[in-house]
């Protein structure tokens, strides 16, 4: 099956998939649609960021559920605001043919009346983080009695950010009867646990090797003292003059940090953590979308799952505290067929975390030098 309409999609969602200029359907969703579309099922899928699960979950749900009806049939849950502002888009773009759609995001930051009365004027389908949908339920400003069709995405995420509970919560609110969906990069003890509690015999779908990156996606470490690791980051800025990239931090301090630093030191830099206001994060999102911001310095959190077309490198400013968020950070370039580069700014202590991700990532990190004033001038 090489083509979306052989996939089984009406012409509605087809038109939109031509205005959208997807040529031919990945791998998930070759795997996943025509299960969906065809059968009442529950579902388990893996695959690695940049692989197109939304439209994997997202278009089978626009064709099932009752656009005529305006009771709440599809309910998404997400692990960040970000990712619920992003899938929202992505579903209306999906749906635009699909007269009387209505999907509404939910999330913490934003007005909970405003959302109370979007979801009020008939929201057929709901993206959520789990916080704010459970804060939802319990004043009563949401009917989620009517849902058939729950996605759990990105579901690794929502656990190792200690959601388990609020989507237990959440999932008790909704009918038994209902398909649950879950969509994760990798497949944890506790994704399998929550996969078993509320899932009946699920359809398993697997996309290339559990826990391997990319393979669009070079891998290269840089080592420097260790107070010079900001003074790296900025030759490896000039020396990529059209970069367009997230560098990653530890702490929220780091982030603000850096990129105050950047901006002084005149580059196109913008910072994205928890401590800015909801506000704040949409319009540093709004400029690095339309690139006016070239480096996105950013919180494991905030940037999860942020789908930028085109980001050319991921910097590893300070490398995660977990290996398995490695695999996470570099998923952001490399995306839907196209190359991307994964740095590493480390000092000479850290080789052993390199050594420890080569194994996970099963990829070789090259090892390169800091550009000097010379290079960067050629
Ligand atoms: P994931 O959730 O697996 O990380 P996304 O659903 O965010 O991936 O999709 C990644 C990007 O690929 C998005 O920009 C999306 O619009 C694009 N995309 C999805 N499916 C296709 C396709 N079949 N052809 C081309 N681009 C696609
Ligand atoms: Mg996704």
């Amino acid at each position: 099956m090489n083509t979306f309409h052989e996939l089984g999609l009406n012409q509605d969602l087809l038109n939109a998939i031509t205005d959208l200029g997807f040529n031919t359907p990945s791998e998930v969703q070759i795997k996943t649609i025509p299960v969906l579309l065809e059968q009442d099922t529950d579902l388990v899928a893996l695959a690695q960021t940049g692989t197109g699960k939304t439209a994997a979950f997202g278009f089978p749900m626009l064709q099932k559920i009752n656009i005529n009806s305006r009771s709440t049939q599809g309910l998404i849950l997400s692990p960040t605001r970000e990712l619920c502002m992003q899938i929202t888009n992505e579903l209306k773009l999906y749906g635009k043919y699909c007269n009387g759609l209505n999907v509404v995001a939910i999330y913490g930051g934003a007005s909970i009346t405003d959302q109370a009365r979007d979801v009020k004027r008939g929201a057929q389908i709901i993206v959520a983080t789990p916080g704010r949908m459970k804060d939802m339920i319990n004043r009563n400003l949401v009917d989620i009695s009517q849902i058939e069709y729950a996605v759990l995405d990105e579901a690794d995420e929502m656990l190792n950010m200690g959601f388990y509970e609020d989507i237990t919560d959440i999932l008790s609110h909704t009918p038994k009867e209902k398909n649950t969906w879950l969509f994760s990069a990798t497949m944890p003890q506790e994704v399998s646990t929550i996969a078993k509690k509320f899932m009946k015999q699920p359809v398993e779908v697997t996309v290339g090797a559990k826990n391997v990156g990319s393979e669009q996606v070079s891998h290269e470490y840089y080592m420097v003292g260790g107070r010079d690791r900001y003074a790296g980051l900025k030759r490896l800025a000039d020396a990529n003059p059209d970069i367009f990239s997230v560098v990653f931090c530890r702490t929220k301090s780091d982030t603000q940090r850096v990129a105050e630093k950047l901006i002084e030191d005149g580059y196109n830099a913008g910072a994205l953590h928890g401590d800015l206001s909801q506000n704040q994060r949409d319009m540093v999102m709004k400029a690095f979308r339309a690139k006016q911001i070239q480096m996105l310095v950013a919180t494991d959190v905030a940037a999860r799952g942020i789908d930028v077309e085109d980001i050319t490198h991921v910097i590893n400013y300070q490398l995660p505290d977990e290996i398995e968020t490695y695999t996470h950070r570099s998923g952001r370039t490399g995306r839907a067929g196209k190359t991307g580069i994964s740095m590493v700014i480390i000092t000479k202590s850290e080789i052993r975390k390199i050594k420890a991700i080569e194994r996970i990532i099963k990829k070789q990190f090259v090892h390169k030098q800091i550009p000097n004033g010379l290079d960067i001038c050629q």
